[in-house]
């Protein structure tokens, strides 16, 4: 008998060790970061995903306070501890579902740097509604806090930039109607000008939007492709450009500059995006470069201005979907921080590349290269 029960004790000790390596393994291989505390608030257990996150090593924090560990450097809701004095804990013991407490906000890591997580706690309570530990569930929101910021820029931007010309069209339209004047031609021919112009920039504003949506729904952009002479299309930009500005803007292309394979419109979008904020971005009367060179693999167009430059540590933000620089000459320039976005989502679609050099004083060049087959 005792032989029979010895056995049956190993096979019952061999299951709850299996058990508990299957446990192990499951909180190893989160991927959200897990620690458990005991009831006195003290760590039991955490994770990798936990370490990864935190930087707190696993040997260094089993024991220590919870407060030692979770330090927060800004909180938007009460922490564990709060809600313990607010008596959470009392309340859970008594309900037959139990409860969870969601904290979200910037934790300080072990290294000093911030991260946003929102941590969820639910207690494990014994059969008799005594606490035996804490779990609590770790969350990354950085990604979430991103788009939440970005909804927001994006819903200001628009609104600004919708608003503008519609204020604009309106003001001119309802002057222009007015009962008890009668306008002369030519006035009547520049304010519809206006009107006209500024229902353009309407236009060109949803068509941006349009297609920085469907690059992110599609995560690409569909082309047309056939033979693009971009000297041309560069040419018949400037044409274009050139009558609405005060800058000197100057062709420089070598000879027999090579066609490429793309799509027409697309590129004619780049080239008037990058041309339009040259002229955006740079003082009256400076020169501006549309120009190319080539060899045996690629083509290269690129845009040279001579206006105040762009800080290098900004220099990749600016392909950011939604990003403005943050100085005095962006913020009184229109905008809505999607058209480099959107050139570099075409220049990506045609195999190419994008870039920028830039000094701070002396202007900028956005150089653009194609694959020549
Ligand atoms: P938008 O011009 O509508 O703001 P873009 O995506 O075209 O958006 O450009 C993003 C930002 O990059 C601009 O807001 C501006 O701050 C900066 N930028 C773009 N082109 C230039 C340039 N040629 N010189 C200086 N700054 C530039």
């Amino acid at each position: 008998d005792q032989a029979a029960i010895a056995v049956h004790n190993a096979q019952l000790y061999g299951h709850i060790n299996e058990e508990r390596q299957r446990l192990a393994a499951i909180l190893n291989n989160s991927g959200d970061g897990v620690f458990i505390l005991n009831p006195d608030l003290t760590f039991q257990q955490i994770n990798r995903a936990f370490e990864q996150m935190t930087g707190w090593r696993a040997d260094d924090v089993i024991g220590l306070p919870k407060a030692d560990v979770i330090e927060w450097d800004k909180l938007e809701n009460d922490d564990l501890e709060t809600a313990i004095e607010k008596g959470w804990l009392k309340y859970t013991s008594h309900q037959e579902r139990v409860d969870i407490h969601y904290v979200e906000g910037d934790l300080i890591r072990r290294d000093g740097m911030n991260l946003s997580i929102g941590i969820t706690y639910a207690p494990l309570l014994s059969d008799d509604g005594r606490l035996v530990s804490i779990i609590a569930n770790v969350r990354d929101i950085t990604n979430f806090r991103r788009a939440q910021e970005m909804q927001s820029v994006f819903i200001s931007t628009i609104h600004h930039e919708l608003r503008t010309p519609i204020a604009i069209i309106k003001g001119y339209a309802s002057t222009l109607r007015r009962d008890d004047v009668e306008w002369e031609s030519s006035v009547i021919r520049d304010n519809m000008g206006i009107i006209e112009d500024e229902a353009d920039r309407l236009t060109s504003l949803v068509e941006d939007l349009l297609t920085a949506s469907k690059i992110q729904a599609e995560r690409e952009v569909k082309l047309n492709v056939e033979d693009v002479n971009l000297e041309q299309l560069c040419a018949r930009s400037v044409g274009r450009l050139d009558g609405q500005s005060h800058h000197n803007i100057v062709l420089s292309f070598p000879e027999n500059f090579p066609t490429v394979q793309g799509d027409k419109t697309r590129l004619r979008q780049v080239v008037d995006n990058l041309l339009t904020n040259a002229i955006k971005y740079s003082p009256k009367g400076k020169t501006i470069t549309v120009g190319g060179r080539f060899n045996d693999k690629s083509i290269t167009v690129f845009v040279r201005d001579e206006g105040e430059g762009i800080p290098s540590d900004k220099l990749d933000k600016v392909f950011d979907r939604f990003y403005r620089i943050d100085d005095k000459l962006t913020r009184k320039t229109q905008g809505t921080g999607l058209g480099l976005y959107l050139v570099k989502a075409i220049i990506n679609a045609h195999h190419g590349d994008i870039s920028v050099k830039s000094t701070i004083g002396h202007g900028s060049t956005f150089y653009f290269t194609i694959p020549r087959d």
